[in-house]
């Protein structure tokens, strides 16, 4: 794979990278197609990285389907599909880990101990076997999304990091790999996020600026589902995850990670832009 990222150098093509987990979705793909628009060869990576689960996690339930995920890649003229095994990424006596501090160490990184070591560093290692001009993440994640940014920043990679709106379903269900462990009872219970936020969103465009309030109208939606409960709904930062009192001058990002049933469940909007702008915003 190092061999190939520098031939295309060589030939002055740049690369675009998509890293994902497999049991792709049009969220997965709505990444690839701009890739494919920005950069001259498009490399996407499918690795369920054991590193970024906790014990009492899914690791070994998350879906993996890696036949049909290469067949959908085929009508995504993706050049070059990485399926590395944990042995490959991980050798023997692996002993560097990347941690990103400060904005690592809210919501999901507070819900999920570890979890964004393992994110960075699967990524740094990723990128620097790939050795993409531009790698292509999903609003979806966002603090992922900026954890990533500052790992880029701060190490120097020669990289540049682009991040792109959420996919929703129509009923505004944000596409996930994990929506495959929903009944479609469950489904329909899951909505209740996207509605929270849109909520929320209303107030915010209708002068809200209160944390307490904003995630108090998320709150009351998410209660009014009997089959959701909630893990956190919080006010932060956009660039930087600090927990916010008061939206004021910069991106603020309402954040909410949510059970139905077993299945753990993240989203979130930036308050006052529209979805178009909101991958800009963080
Ligand atoms: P995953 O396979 O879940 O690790 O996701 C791989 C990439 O796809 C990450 O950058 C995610 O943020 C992105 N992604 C996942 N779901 C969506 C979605 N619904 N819309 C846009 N991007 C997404």
């Amino acid at each position: 794979m190092i061999l190939i990222a520098r031939e295309v150098q060589r030939a002055n093509r740049s690369i675009g990278f998509v890293p994902t987990m497999g049991a792709l979705h049009e969220g997965h793909l709505s990444l690839m197609r701009e890739a494919r628009a920005q950069c001259d060869t498009l490399v996407v990576s499918i690795f369920v990285n054991p590193t970024q689960f906790g014990p009492a996690e899914d690791f070994t339930k998350y879906p993996r389907d890696l036949d049909g995920d290469a067949a959908l890649l085929t009508g995504e003229s993706v050049d070059y599909l990485f399926a590395p095994t944990a042995g490959d990424i991980y050798r023997s006596e692996f002993s560097t880990y990347v941690t990103v501090d400060g904005l690592s160490e809210q919501l999901e990184g507070a819900s999920r101990q570890g979890h964004f070591r393992g994110v960075a560093t699967v990524v740094a290692i990723l990128l620097n076997i790939v050795r993409p001009d531009v790698a292509f993440f999903g609003q979806k994640d966002a603090q992922q999304a900026a954890v990533l940014k500052r790992m880029v920043r701060d190490l120097a990679f020669d990289t540049k990091v682009v991040v792109l709106p959420i996919v929703r379903e129509e009923s505004g269900l944000a596409l996930s790999s994990r929506n495959a462990f929903l009944t479609d009872e469950q489904k329909r219970a899951a909505t209740v996020l996207h509605r929270g936020l849109s909520q929320a969103s209303r107030a915010y465009n209708d002068g809200e600026r209160s944390a307490e309030r904003l995630v108090g109208i998320v709150s009351a939606a998410i209660a009014s589902e009997p089959l959701a409960r909630v893990d956190y709904i919080s006010l932060n930062d956009a660039e930087d995850f600090q927990p916010l009192v008061q939206v004021e001058e910069r991106p603020a990002l309402l954040s909410v990670a949510v059970y139905i049933g077993k299945t753990r469940l993240i989203d979130n909007m930036v308050m006052g832009v529209t979805e178009k702008q909101d991958a800009a915003a963080v």
